[in-house]
Protein backbone atom coordinates (compact mmCIF):
# COMPACT_ATOMS: atom_id res chain seq x y z
CA UNK A 1 0.00 0.00 0.00
CA UNK A 2 1.17 3.31 -0.95
CA UNK A 3 1.62 6.46 1.16
CA UNK A 4 0.58 9.94 -0.48
CA UNK A 5 2.74 12.49 1.36
CA UNK A 6 0.29 14.32 2.52
CA UNK A 7 -0.87 15.15 6.45
CA UNK A 8 -4.33 16.85 6.48
CA UNK A 9 -6.14 18.39 9.55
CA UNK A 10 -9.42 16.77 8.19
CA UNK A 11 -10.19 14.26 6.09
CA UNK A 12 -13.90 13.93 4.97
CA UNK A 13 -15.28 10.26 4.00
CA UNK A 14 -18.13 10.94 1.56
CA UNK A 15 -19.06 14.16 -0.71
CA UNK A 16 -23.06 14.34 0.18
CA UNK A 17 -24.71 17.28 1.68
CA UNK A 18 -23.18 17.15 5.14
CA UNK A 19 -19.52 15.69 4.09
CA UNK A 20 -19.46 18.57 1.57
CA UNK A 21 -20.15 21.58 3.75
CA UNK A 22 -17.79 19.17 6.16
CA UNK A 23 -14.64 19.81 3.93
CA UNK A 24 -15.59 23.44 3.10
CA UNK A 25 -16.49 24.50 6.35
CA UNK A 26 -12.79 22.97 7.60
CA UNK A 27 -11.04 24.60 4.91
CA UNK A 28 -12.97 27.36 5.52
CA UNK A 29 -11.63 27.62 9.43
CA UNK A 30 -8.12 27.46 7.89
CA UNK A 31 -7.62 23.70 7.82
CA UNK A 32 -5.79 21.28 4.85
CA UNK A 33 -8.98 19.53 4.10
CA UNK A 34 -9.07 16.48 1.70
CA UNK A 35 -12.57 14.84 0.51
CA UNK A 36 -13.38 11.31 -0.79
CA UNK A 37 -16.36 10.37 -2.79
CA UNK A 38 -16.60 6.81 -4.17
CA UNK A 39 -19.67 7.56 -6.62
CA UNK A 40 -20.79 11.38 -7.36
CA UNK A 41 -20.57 14.45 -5.30
CA UNK A 42 -23.93 15.49 -3.74
CA UNK A 43 -24.77 12.62 -2.76
CA UNK A 44 -28.33 10.79 -2.64
CA UNK A 45 -29.87 14.14 -2.07
CA UNK A 46 -28.62 15.64 -5.60
CA UNK A 47 -28.50 12.41 -7.60
CA UNK A 48 -30.93 9.81 -6.56
CA UNK A 49 -33.06 11.78 -3.75
CA UNK A 50 -34.29 15.56 -3.05
CA UNK A 51 -33.97 17.17 -6.42
CA UNK A 52 -34.52 14.39 -8.85
CA UNK A 53 -37.91 13.35 -6.87
CA UNK A 54 -39.02 17.36 -7.09
CA UNK A 55 -38.12 17.58 -10.27
CA UNK A 56 -40.31 14.68 -11.14
CA UNK A 57 -43.28 16.23 -9.03
CA UNK A 58 -42.67 19.35 -10.58
CA UNK A 59 -44.29 18.08 -13.70
CA UNK A 60 -47.08 16.32 -11.18
CA UNK A 61 -47.71 20.07 -10.32
CA UNK A 62 -48.33 21.38 -14.20
CA UNK A 63 -50.22 18.05 -15.12
CA UNK A 64 -52.52 19.58 -12.27
CA UNK A 65 -52.69 22.95 -13.52
CA UNK A 66 -53.22 22.13 -16.77
CA UNK A 67 -56.37 19.94 -15.91
CA UNK A 68 -57.48 22.84 -13.69
CA UNK A 69 -56.79 25.97 -16.32
CA UNK A 70 -60.29 25.54 -17.38
CA UNK A 71 -61.70 26.49 -14.11
CA UNK A 72 -59.83 29.51 -14.57
CA UNK A 73 -61.05 30.32 -18.20
CA UNK A 74 -57.96 29.39 -19.85
CA UNK A 75 -58.76 26.60 -22.58
CA UNK A 76 -56.14 24.21 -23.20
CA UNK A 77 -56.93 20.73 -24.51
CA UNK A 78 -56.70 18.78 -21.12
CA UNK A 79 -55.40 15.57 -23.02
CA UNK A 80 -51.61 15.29 -22.38
CA UNK A 81 -48.56 12.65 -22.76
CA UNK A 82 -45.08 12.08 -21.14
CA UNK A 83 -42.11 12.16 -22.65
CA UNK A 84 -39.83 10.09 -19.88
CA UNK A 85 -37.16 10.35 -21.94
CA UNK A 86 -37.18 13.88 -22.04
CA UNK A 87 -38.59 14.32 -18.26
CA UNK A 88 -35.05 12.08 -17.63
CA UNK A 89 -32.98 14.49 -19.56
CA UNK A 90 -33.91 17.55 -17.81
CA UNK A 91 -33.69 15.94 -14.40
CA UNK A 92 -30.43 14.85 -15.46
CA UNK A 93 -29.70 18.55 -16.67
CA UNK A 94 -30.69 19.89 -13.20
CA UNK A 95 -28.53 17.16 -11.35
CA UNK A 96 -25.48 17.54 -13.52
CA UNK A 97 -25.74 21.38 -12.83
CA UNK A 98 -25.79 21.05 -9.07
CA UNK A 99 -23.31 18.25 -9.05
CA UNK A 100 -21.06 20.33 -10.97
CA UNK A 101 -21.67 23.13 -8.50
CA UNK A 102 -20.58 21.11 -5.50
CA UNK A 103 -17.19 19.80 -6.71
CA UNK A 104 -16.23 23.64 -8.11
CA UNK A 105 -17.38 25.01 -4.05
CA UNK A 106 -14.88 22.18 -2.89
CA UNK A 107 -11.98 23.38 -5.64
CA UNK A 108 -12.86 27.04 -4.92
CA UNK A 109 -12.09 25.77 -1.01
CA UNK A 110 -8.70 24.75 -1.95
CA UNK A 111 -9.92 21.40 -1.21
CA UNK A 112 -8.13 18.09 -2.12
CA UNK A 113 -10.74 16.12 -3.77
CA UNK A 114 -10.02 11.84 -4.27
CA UNK A 115 -12.39 9.43 -6.56
CA UNK A 116 -12.60 6.10 -4.65
CA UNK A 117 -14.01 4.52 -1.56
CA UNK A 118 -12.30 5.76 1.43
CA UNK A 119 -12.02 3.10 4.19
CA UNK A 120 -10.29 4.16 8.22
CA UNK A 121 -7.01 1.79 8.71
CA UNK A 122 -6.38 0.27 11.96
CA UNK A 123 -3.78 2.88 12.31
CA UNK A 124 -6.56 5.19 12.12
CA UNK A 125 -5.65 7.15 8.76
CA UNK A 126 -7.33 7.13 5.48
CA UNK A 127 -6.52 4.41 2.60
CA UNK A 128 -8.36 5.47 -0.81
CA UNK A 129 -6.97 3.67 -3.94
CA UNK A 130 -4.29 1.47 -2.22
CA UNK A 131 -2.74 5.26 -0.64
CA UNK A 132 -2.81 6.07 2.49
CA UNK A 133 -3.47 9.71 3.65
CA UNK A 134 -1.92 11.02 7.07
CA UNK A 135 -4.65 13.02 9.04
CA UNK A 136 -5.30 14.82 12.22
CA UNK A 137 -9.10 13.75 12.05
CA UNK A 138 -11.89 12.34 10.45
CA UNK A 139 -15.32 13.32 9.52
CA UNK A 140 -17.25 10.35 8.33
CA UNK A 141 -20.19 11.44 6.11
CA UNK A 142 -20.85 8.34 4.17
CA UNK A 143 -24.74 8.19 4.40
CA UNK A 144 -26.77 5.69 3.78
CA UNK A 145 -28.51 3.16 1.44
CA UNK A 146 -31.97 1.90 0.20
CA UNK A 147 -33.02 -0.77 3.34
CA UNK A 148 -34.01 -4.30 1.58
CA UNK A 149 -36.20 -6.69 3.51
CA UNK A 150 -35.67 -10.35 3.98
CA UNK A 151 -38.48 -11.65 1.87
CA UNK A 152 -38.18 -14.56 -0.90
CA UNK A 153 -38.27 -13.30 -4.25
CA UNK A 154 -37.32 -9.15 -2.84
CA UNK A 155 -33.92 -9.35 -4.98
CA UNK A 156 -35.93 -9.75 -8.37
CA UNK A 157 -34.93 -7.51 -10.72
CA UNK A 158 -38.81 -6.46 -11.12
CA UNK A 159 -38.48 -4.98 -7.40
CA UNK A 160 -36.16 -1.32 -7.79
CA UNK A 161 -35.06 0.94 -5.69
CA UNK A 162 -35.51 4.59 -5.63
CA UNK A 163 -32.17 4.97 -6.80
CA UNK A 164 -33.13 3.00 -10.21
CA UNK A 165 -36.47 4.64 -10.43
CA UNK A 166 -34.69 7.92 -10.90
CA UNK A 167 -33.40 6.86 -14.15
CA UNK A 168 -36.75 4.60 -15.19
CA UNK A 169 -36.75 5.01 -19.31
CA UNK A 170 -40.04 3.68 -19.09
CA UNK A 171 -43.53 4.58 -17.48
CA UNK A 172 -44.57 1.23 -16.27
CA UNK A 173 -48.54 -0.08 -16.82
CA UNK A 174 -48.86 -0.96 -12.99
CA UNK A 175 -46.50 0.04 -10.64
CA UNK A 176 -46.45 -1.41 -6.91
CA UNK A 177 -45.25 1.01 -4.27
CA UNK A 178 -44.07 -0.89 -1.29
CA UNK A 179 -43.81 1.52 1.68
CA UNK A 180 -46.12 4.71 1.73
CA UNK A 181 -43.34 6.93 3.08
CA UNK A 182 -41.95 9.88 2.33
CA UNK A 183 -40.44 8.13 -0.69
CA UNK A 184 -43.18 6.00 -1.79
CA UNK A 185 -45.86 8.83 -1.66
CA UNK A 186 -43.72 10.97 -3.93
CA UNK A 187 -42.44 8.47 -6.32
CA UNK A 188 -45.99 7.16 -6.54
CA UNK A 189 -47.63 10.08 -7.38
CA UNK A 190 -44.83 11.23 -9.78
CA UNK A 191 -45.65 7.98 -11.53
CA UNK A 192 -49.25 7.97 -11.35
CA UNK A 193 -49.13 11.47 -12.72
CA UNK A 194 -46.99 10.22 -15.40
CA UNK A 195 -49.87 7.80 -16.42
CA UNK A 196 -48.86 4.71 -14.34
CA UNK A 197 -51.55 2.69 -12.07
CA UNK A 198 -50.16 3.04 -8.77
CA UNK A 199 -50.82 1.01 -5.66
CA UNK A 200 -49.25 1.97 -2.56
CA UNK A 201 -48.61 -1.05 0.52
CA UNK A 202 -48.36 0.20 3.75
CA UNK A 203 -47.79 -2.58 6.48
CA UNK A 204 -49.21 -0.12 9.39
CA UNK A 205 -52.99 1.88 9.65
CA UNK A 206 -51.92 4.88 7.09
CA UNK A 207 -49.21 6.64 5.30
CA UNK A 208 -46.39 8.94 6.08
CA UNK A 209 -46.81 7.59 9.74
CA UNK A 210 -44.36 10.21 10.92
CA UNK A 211 -46.27 12.74 10.41
CA UNK A 212 -49.71 14.33 11.92
CA UNK A 213 -52.69 12.03 11.41
CA UNK A 214 -54.39 14.91 9.88
CA UNK A 215 -51.81 15.38 7.10
CA UNK A 216 -51.99 11.36 6.70
CA UNK A 217 -55.75 11.55 5.95
CA UNK A 218 -55.16 14.84 3.59
CA UNK A 219 -52.87 13.33 1.50
CA UNK A 220 -54.55 9.92 1.22
CA UNK A 221 -57.64 11.78 0.22
CA UNK A 222 -55.68 13.81 -2.25
CA UNK A 223 -53.60 10.61 -3.47
CA UNK A 224 -57.09 8.34 -3.41
CA UNK A 225 -58.66 11.22 -5.96
CA UNK A 226 -55.46 10.70 -8.25
CA UNK A 227 -56.29 7.90 -8.99
CA UNK A 228 -53.58 6.22 -6.09
CA UNK A 229 -55.13 2.55 -4.90
CA UNK A 230 -53.70 2.67 -1.03
CA UNK A 231 -53.86 -0.96 0.97
CA UNK A 232 -53.22 -0.11 4.60
CA UNK A 233 -52.36 -3.18 7.19
CA UNK A 234 -50.64 -5.43 4.14
CA UNK A 235 -47.73 -6.94 5.25
CA UNK A 236 -45.50 -8.94 2.27
CA UNK A 237 -44.72 -11.88 2.73
CA UNK A 238 -43.25 -12.96 -0.75
CA UNK A 239 -42.58 -11.30 -4.27
CA UNK A 240 -43.48 -13.77 -7.09
CA UNK A 241 -42.36 -13.27 -10.44
CA UNK A 242 -44.31 -13.88 -13.57
CA UNK A 243 -43.51 -16.31 -16.30
CA UNK A 244 -40.77 -14.46 -18.85
CA UNK A 245 -40.51 -11.77 -15.82
CA UNK A 246 -43.95 -10.12 -17.52
CA UNK A 247 -45.02 -8.86 -14.19
CA UNK A 248 -44.44 -9.59 -10.54
CA UNK A 249 -47.18 -11.28 -8.05
CA UNK A 250 -47.01 -9.66 -4.38
CA UNK A 251 -48.22 -11.96 -1.63
CA UNK A 252 -49.60 -10.98 1.71
CA UNK A 253 -50.27 -12.48 4.87
CA UNK A 254 -53.80 -12.84 5.42
CA UNK A 255 -54.73 -10.94 2.16
CA UNK A 256 -55.11 -11.77 -1.62
CA UNK A 257 -52.21 -11.07 -4.23
CA UNK A 258 -51.95 -8.20 -5.96
CA UNK A 259 -50.07 -8.36 -9.51
CA UNK A 260 -48.03 -5.37 -10.69
CA UNK A 261 -45.41 -4.64 -13.71
CA UNK A 262 -42.79 -3.50 -11.29
CA UNK A 263 -42.30 -2.52 -7.57
CA UNK A 264 -40.54 0.39 -5.96
CA UNK A 265 -39.27 -0.81 -2.47
CA UNK A 266 -38.93 1.79 -0.31
CA UNK A 267 -39.08 0.86 3.20
CA UNK A 268 -36.60 3.25 4.37
CA UNK A 269 -32.67 3.29 4.34
CA UNK A 270 -29.64 1.80 6.07
CA UNK A 271 -26.24 3.40 6.76
CA UNK A 272 -23.12 3.10 4.78
CA UNK A 273 -20.87 2.00 7.21
CA UNK A 274 -17.80 1.26 4.20
CA UNK A 275 -15.66 3.79 5.84
CA UNK A 276 -15.08 1.60 9.16
CA UNK A 277 -14.62 -1.84 7.94
CA UNK A 278 -11.31 -1.90 9.66
CA UNK A 279 -12.11 -0.48 12.50
CA UNK A 280 -14.56 -1.01 15.41
CA UNK A 281 -16.78 2.13 16.48
CA UNK A 282 -19.93 1.81 18.76
CA UNK A 283 -23.19 1.57 16.99
CA UNK A 284 -26.54 1.28 17.94
CA UNK A 285 -28.75 -0.57 15.37
CA UNK A 286 -26.53 -0.01 12.51
CA UNK A 287 -26.38 3.51 13.15
CA UNK A 288 -23.13 5.32 14.52
CA UNK A 289 -23.32 6.57 17.81
CA UNK A 290 -22.38 10.55 18.24
CA UNK A 291 -22.85 13.14 20.96
CA UNK A 292 -24.19 16.47 19.71
CA UNK A 293 -20.84 17.59 18.58
CA UNK A 294 -20.52 14.72 16.36
CA UNK A 295 -17.74 13.10 18.35
CA UNK A 296 -17.85 9.44 18.17
CA UNK A 297 -16.47 6.38 20.62
CA UNK A 298 -13.03 7.52 18.76
CA UNK A 299 -12.25 10.68 19.73
CA UNK A 300 -9.92 11.15 16.27
CA UNK A 301 -13.23 10.31 14.39
CA UNK A 302 -16.70 12.49 13.71
CA UNK A 303 -19.99 11.14 12.11
CA UNK A 304 -22.31 13.42 10.11
CA UNK A 305 -25.70 13.21 8.35
CA UNK A 306 -27.52 9.56 7.45
CA UNK A 307 -24.89 7.82 8.77
CA UNK A 308 -25.56 8.48 12.21
CA UNK A 309 -29.43 8.10 11.97
CA UNK A 310 -30.01 11.03 13.82
CA UNK A 311 -32.43 13.21 11.36
CA UNK A 312 -32.07 11.40 7.89
CA UNK A 313 -33.09 14.94 6.24
CA UNK A 314 -30.47 16.80 4.06
CA UNK A 315 -30.69 19.76 5.82
CA UNK A 316 -30.06 18.40 8.95
CA UNK A 317 -26.99 16.73 7.46
CA UNK A 318 -25.41 20.23 6.30
CA UNK A 319 -25.87 21.61 9.88
CA UNK A 320 -23.94 18.52 11.21
CA UNK A 321 -21.19 18.50 8.80
CA UNK A 322 -20.62 21.89 9.78
CA UNK A 323 -20.84 21.13 13.30
CA UNK A 324 -18.28 18.51 12.81
CA UNK A 325 -16.28 20.72 10.86
CA UNK A 326 -15.52 23.23 13.68
CA UNK A 327 -14.89 20.99 15.97
CA UNK A 328 -12.81 19.23 14.01
CA UNK A 329 -11.09 21.93 13.73
CA UNK A 330 -10.77 22.60 17.59
CA UNK A 331 -14.08 24.30 17.93
CA UNK A 332 -16.49 23.38 20.66
CA UNK A 333 -20.03 23.44 19.60
CA UNK A 334 -23.01 21.05 19.67
CA UNK A 335 -25.65 21.13 17.15
CA UNK A 336 -29.48 21.76 18.21
CA UNK A 337 -31.91 19.30 16.11
CA UNK A 338 -34.47 19.42 18.34
CA UNK A 339 -36.93 21.96 15.91
CA UNK A 340 -36.18 20.57 11.89
CA UNK A 341 -38.77 21.26 9.82
CA UNK A 342 -39.63 18.08 7.35
CA UNK A 343 -41.36 18.19 3.73
CA UNK A 344 -43.23 16.01 1.35
CA UNK A 345 -43.23 17.47 -1.98
CA UNK A 346 -46.23 16.12 -3.00
CA UNK A 347 -48.94 18.03 -4.93
CA UNK A 348 -49.65 19.75 -2.34
CA UNK A 349 -47.09 19.38 -0.05
CA UNK A 350 -46.79 18.35 3.63
CA UNK A 351 -44.71 20.38 5.88
CA UNK A 352 -44.41 19.69 9.74
CA UNK A 353 -42.19 21.10 12.35
CA UNK A 354 -42.50 20.27 16.35
CA UNK A 355 -44.72 17.86 17.96
CA UNK A 356 -47.81 16.32 16.44
CA UNK A 357 -51.11 16.38 18.33
CA UNK A 358 -50.50 12.91 19.30
CA UNK A 359 -46.70 13.76 20.65
CA UNK A 360 -48.25 16.48 22.23
CA UNK A 361 -51.15 15.16 23.80
CA UNK A 362 -48.77 12.43 25.67
CA UNK A 363 -46.30 15.06 26.59
CA UNK A 364 -48.42 18.21 28.29
CA UNK A 365 -51.63 18.08 30.05
CA UNK A 366 -53.41 21.22 28.29
CA UNK A 367 -53.06 21.70 25.00
CA UNK A 368 -55.39 23.66 22.50
CA UNK A 369 -55.35 22.84 18.70
CA UNK A 370 -55.79 26.32 16.01
CA UNK A 371 -56.95 25.39 12.35
CA UNK A 372 -57.03 27.52 9.47
CA UNK A 373 -57.88 25.50 5.64
CA UNK A 374 -56.90 27.10 2.94
CA UNK A 375 -60.33 27.20 1.64
CA UNK A 376 -61.01 30.65 3.70
CA UNK A 377 -57.89 31.99 2.72
CA UNK A 378 -58.20 34.82 -0.17
CA UNK A 379 -55.03 33.97 -1.93
CA UNK A 380 -55.72 30.49 -1.84
CA UNK A 381 -59.22 31.15 -3.24
CA UNK A 382 -57.59 33.51 -5.89
CA UNK A 383 -55.83 30.93 -7.12
CA UNK A 384 -58.27 28.06 -6.56
CA UNK A 385 -55.36 25.98 -4.37
CA UNK A 386 -57.86 25.55 -1.62
CA UNK A 387 -56.86 22.03 -0.43
CA UNK A 388 -55.58 21.57 3.44
CA UNK A 389 -55.05 23.63 6.43
CA UNK A 390 -52.34 24.94 8.60
CA UNK A 391 -52.47 23.66 12.04
CA UNK A 392 -51.02 24.71 15.46
CA UNK A 393 -50.29 22.55 18.55
CA UNK A 394 -50.15 25.19 21.31
CA UNK A 395 -49.50 24.33 25.14
CA UNK A 396 -52.60 26.10 26.58
CA UNK A 397 -50.66 26.89 30.00
CA UNK A 398 -47.95 28.70 28.36
CA UNK A 399 -49.70 29.86 25.26
CA UNK A 400 -46.21 28.60 23.59
CA UNK A 401 -46.16 26.56 20.23
CA UNK A 402 -45.72 22.91 20.28
CA UNK A 403 -45.88 21.85 16.74
CA UNK A 404 -47.13 22.83 12.72
CA UNK A 405 -48.73 20.93 11.17
CA UNK A 406 -49.51 22.26 6.83
CA UNK A 407 -51.15 20.77 3.96
CA UNK A 408 -51.14 22.62 0.92
CA UNK A 409 -50.10 24.37 -2.12
CA UNK A 410 -46.27 25.95 -1.17
CA UNK A 411 -46.66 24.94 2.26
CA UNK A 412 -42.89 23.63 2.30
CA UNK A 413 -41.60 27.43 2.14
CA UNK A 414 -44.34 28.67 5.04
CA UNK A 415 -42.97 25.57 7.29
CA UNK A 416 -39.24 27.61 7.10
CA UNK A 417 -41.21 30.75 8.53
CA UNK A 418 -43.37 28.21 11.45
CA UNK A 419 -39.72 26.85 12.24
CA UNK A 420 -38.25 30.57 12.76
CA UNK A 421 -41.56 30.75 15.45
CA UNK A 422 -40.61 27.42 17.20
CA UNK A 423 -36.98 28.81 17.34
CA UNK A 424 -37.32 32.06 19.20
CA UNK A 425 -40.13 30.43 21.79
CA UNK A 426 -42.57 33.54 21.81
CA UNK A 427 -45.78 33.16 23.44
CA UNK A 428 -48.86 33.01 20.82
CA UNK A 429 -50.05 36.83 21.15
CA UNK A 430 -47.20 38.08 20.62
CA UNK A 431 -46.77 36.20 17.82
CA UNK A 432 -49.79 38.11 16.44
CA UNK A 433 -48.10 41.46 16.73
CA UNK A 434 -45.79 40.06 13.22
CA UNK A 435 -47.73 41.40 10.86
CA UNK A 436 -48.36 38.84 7.47
CA UNK A 437 -48.62 39.93 3.83
CA UNK A 438 -52.49 40.13 2.14
CA UNK A 439 -53.55 38.09 0.32
CA UNK A 440 -51.07 35.48 0.81
CA UNK A 441 -50.99 32.09 1.75
CA UNK A 442 -48.72 32.31 4.98
CA UNK A 443 -51.85 34.48 6.43
CA UNK A 444 -53.70 30.91 7.38
CA UNK A 445 -50.33 30.49 9.61
CA UNK A 446 -51.48 34.11 11.66
CA UNK A 447 -54.93 32.75 11.30
CA UNK A 448 -54.17 29.15 12.89
CA UNK A 449 -51.98 30.71 15.72
CA UNK A 450 -54.81 33.04 16.54
CA UNK A 451 -57.39 30.38 16.90
CA UNK A 452 -55.44 27.92 18.37
CA UNK A 453 -55.51 30.70 21.42
CA UNK A 454 -59.38 31.81 21.04
CA UNK A 455 -58.25 35.13 19.63
CA UNK A 456 -59.14 34.47 15.94
CA UNK A 457 -61.15 36.85 13.87
CA UNK A 458 -61.79 35.62 10.36
CA UNK A 459 -63.40 32.19 11.72
CA UNK A 460 -67.01 32.33 12.88
CA UNK A 461 -67.51 32.51 16.63
CA UNK A 462 -67.77 29.30 18.26
C1 LIG B 1 -35.88 9.49 -2.82
C2 LIG B 1 -35.34 10.36 -1.71
C3 LIG B 1 -35.86 11.63 -1.56
C4 LIG B 1 -35.36 12.45 -0.55
N1 LIG B 1 -35.87 13.71 -0.43
C5 LIG B 1 -35.41 14.52 0.55
C6 LIG B 1 -35.90 15.84 0.66
O1 LIG B 1 -36.75 16.28 -0.12
N2 LIG B 1 -35.41 16.63 1.63
C7 LIG B 1 -34.45 16.18 2.52
O2 LIG B 1 -34.05 16.94 3.40
N3 LIG B 1 -33.96 14.92 2.42
C8 LIG B 1 -34.41 14.09 1.47
N4 LIG B 1 -33.90 12.84 1.35
C9 LIG B 1 -32.85 12.42 2.31
C10 LIG B 1 -31.49 13.02 1.93
O3 LIG B 1 -31.18 12.65 0.62
C11 LIG B 1 -30.42 12.53 2.89
O4 LIG B 1 -30.81 12.82 4.22
C12 LIG B 1 -29.09 13.21 2.62
O5 LIG B 1 -28.66 12.96 1.31
C13 LIG B 1 -28.04 12.74 3.61
O6 LIG B 1 -26.81 13.31 3.31
P1 LIG B 1 -25.46 12.57 3.70
O7 LIG B 1 -24.35 13.48 3.29
O8 LIG B 1 -25.49 12.15 5.10
O9 LIG B 1 -25.43 11.22 2.86
P2 LIG B 1 -25.56 10.90 1.31
O10 LIG B 1 -26.33 11.90 0.58
O11 LIG B 1 -26.00 9.47 1.27
O12 LIG B 1 -24.07 11.01 0.78
C14 LIG B 1 -23.08 10.12 1.18
C15 LIG B 1 -21.98 10.12 0.13
O13 LIG B 1 -20.88 9.37 0.61
C16 LIG B 1 -20.37 8.55 -0.43
N5 LIG B 1 -19.70 7.42 0.21
C17 LIG B 1 -20.25 6.45 0.99
N6 LIG B 1 -19.29 5.63 1.46
C18 LIG B 1 -18.12 6.10 0.96
C19 LIG B 1 -16.78 5.67 1.10
N7 LIG B 1 -16.45 4.63 1.84
N8 LIG B 1 -15.83 6.37 0.45
C20 LIG B 1 -16.16 7.44 -0.31
N9 LIG B 1 -17.41 7.89 -0.47
C21 LIG B 1 -18.36 7.23 0.18
C22 LIG B 1 -21.61 8.16 -1.24
O14 LIG B 1 -21.25 7.80 -2.55
C23 LIG B 1 -22.41 9.46 -1.18
O15 LIG B 1 -22.09 10.31 -2.25
C24 LIG B 1 -34.35 11.98 0.34
C25 LIG B 1 -33.83 10.70 0.18
C26 LIG B 1 -34.32 9.89 -0.83
C27 LIG B 1 -33.75 8.51 -0.98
Amino acid sequence: MGSLNQNYDVIVIGGGPSGYVAAIKASRLGGKVAIIEKKKFGGCCLNNGCVPAKAFLHNTKVIKDLKRAKENGIIVDPTYSIDINQVMKNKKKIVDKLVGGVKELLESNNVDIFYGEGKITKEKDVEVNGNVLKCKKIIIASGSQVNKINIEGIDSELVLTSDDIMSLDYIPKKLAVIGGGVIGVEVGQAFSSFGSDVFIIQRGDRIIPNMDKDISEALRQTLEEDGLTIYTDYSLCKVEEKENKEGIILHFTDREPLEADIALLSIGRKCDLSPIEHIELELNRGKIVVNDKMETSDEKIYAVGDVNGYKMLAHAAFKMGEIAAINAMGGEEGVDLSIVPANIYTVPECGTVGLTEDEAREKYDNISVGKFEFKDNPRALATGYTEGFVKVVTNADTKKILGFHLYGFGVGEIINECSVLLNVDLEVPKILNILHGHPTFGEALYEACAHSVGLEINLPKK
